[in-house]
């Protein structure tokens, strides 16, 4: 069949297997030739791509729960959506959550996924206390910061490189309602935004959404969102499922300058006032985009790119200026920026967070973007930052290598789990991983 990730770009023809226990993942990794593991598809380039694919959707069984601790012990393809809505009624909630509820646990682990909450609550993988893992020689092992400590490190935003994940156990945390307290900020350019951040960092969420048509004064403008859990008794709900749905692939031409410009001068028009906070329930606050189902054909039929940097700190406004510049002058300017701060890294061998600011992009996928991104790429490594993983289709080997610089400890892990020439993807082959 044909797969590709969220962005549809690429698209491959491959061989996909559905097991439904872990017993078959083990006779279909001891019976293939390389493959990879791919969960719902939410990562957005080719890193769940390959020519021979285990999806672990049906690996979907909660496994155990204890109430004292709140942790969660789940089969890997268990998606976020299923643990809200069975949790959030029983007053418990993710530690981190990225910014869709359909992606697996085995996908979360993987990719290493943050959320709003990264400069106070660390990545997903921070609350995960044990993962059980099928190595390439079909053996099946616990690994955990203190069981094989080397084989965590790198499954832990390893990119399903290092094995499949049958099952691991999450630390839940416990809330009292499902509303957030949310205050909107506008921030009128860039350094106001990051100061904004700076300023909130005991805000357990924030998140900016930033104009990246803007220029001049105005460049950086942005929308800064924080976010608390209400701390008084209140409902504990969660509605799932989604709202509308784009029938088919939109005219590419639907997104150009004029239309991306408008859609930003009314967003952050928007807010009227300098400053407000209002009750909201937590999923338009975590999961906006969620309620449009296939939103990604809003791209057209040639898919999109989105691209996702981290800066460090000392590089912050410097380094995010030239960059938003670049693209302001290109025109091509992403329909959605988000902008973030991260606290600091942990010490998983590919994981992406590092203490500074990432920004996140999305572009339609044509030659001429992809021209651009060679050029951001550049400004991103010479100003010390590095790409995320789970967003990308595009990455030169060199730029990886530059910008994940214990690649090579990655490497010599995956030799010594037997993990080399069986698991692999398109998205590794194409980053010179064996
Ligand atoms: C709207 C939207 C918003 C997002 N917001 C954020 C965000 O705020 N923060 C963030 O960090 N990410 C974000 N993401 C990215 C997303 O969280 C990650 O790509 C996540 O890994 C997707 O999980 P998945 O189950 O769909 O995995 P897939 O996309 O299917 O796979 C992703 C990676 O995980 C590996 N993998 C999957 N299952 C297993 C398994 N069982 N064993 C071993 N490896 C496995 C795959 O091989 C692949 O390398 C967003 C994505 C979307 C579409």
């Amino acid at each position: 069949m044909q797969i590709y990730g969220w962005g549809r770009y690429p698209r491959i023809e491959s061989e996909v297997t559905f097991p439904i226990s872990a017993t078959q993942c083990a006779q279909i990794v001891t019976g293939a030739g390389e493959l990879i593991a791919r969960g719902l598809g939410r990562s957005y380039g080719d890193s769940s791509l390959g020519s021979q694919v285990l999806d672990t959707r049906h690996l979907d069984h909660f496994l155990g729960f204890d109430e004292a601790t709140g942790v969660l012990v789940c089969e890997a393809g268990v998606s976020l959506d299923e643990i809200l809505r069975y949790f959030v009624p029983r007053g418990w909630f993710l530690p981190v959550t990225p910014g869709t509820r359909y992606v697996t646990i085995g996908g979360a682990i993987a990719s290493d996924v943050h959320g709003k909450n990264h400069h106070v609550e660390g990545t997903f993988t921070d609350h995960v206390t044990w993962i059980e893992i099928l190595l390439g020689d079909g053996e099946k092992v616990k690994t955990s910061l203190t069981q094989l400590p080397d084989l965590f490190h790198a499954t832990c935003g390893g990119m399903g490189l290092t094995g499949i994940i049958l099952s691991a156990a999450l630390r839940l945390k416990p809330i009292r309602s499902s509303f957030i307290v949310e205050t909107i900020i506008k921030a009128p350019d860039l350094e106001s935004v990051l100061a904004s951040f700076v300023e909130n960092a005991n805000s357990t969420y924030s998140v900016a959404w930033i104009d990246c048509l803007a220029r001049g004064k105005h460049l950086g403008r942005s929308l800064l969102m924080l976010g608390e859990h209400a701390d008084q008794d209140g409902p504990l709900q969660t509605k799932s499922g989604q709202l509308f749905k784009v029938p088919l692939d939109m005219p590419a031409s639907l997104l150009n300058y004029g239309s991306v410009k408008a859609f930003n001068t009314l967003f952050y028009g928007k807010a009227l006032r300098a400053r407000h906070t209002r009750h909201i329930p937590f999923e338009p606050f975590f999961y906006p985009l969620d309620k449009l189902a296939d939103w990604n054909r809003l791209y057209g039929k040639s898919g999109f790119i989105q691209y996702q940097f981290v800066l460090p700190l000392a590089a912050g406004a410097s380094g995010l200026r030239e960059v938003i510049d670049r693209i302001a002058a290109s025109g091509r300017g992403s329909f959605l920026a988000v902008l973030k701060v991260f606290g600091k890294a942990n010490d998983h061998l590919l994981s992406f967070p590092c203490e500074g600011f990432t920004l996140a992009l999305d572009f339609k996928a044509e030659p001429a973007v992809f021209r651009l991104i060679e050029e951001i790429d550049e400004i991103v490594l010479s100003f010390g930052g590095h790409l995320y993983l789970t967003k990308d289709s595009l990455m030169s080997e060199a730029t990886f290598k530059r910008g994940y610089p214990r690649w090579e400890e990655f490497e010599s892990v995956r030799e010594r789990y037997h993990a080399v020439g069986k698991f692999a993807s398109a998205q590794s082959n194409r980053l010179g991983l064996k």
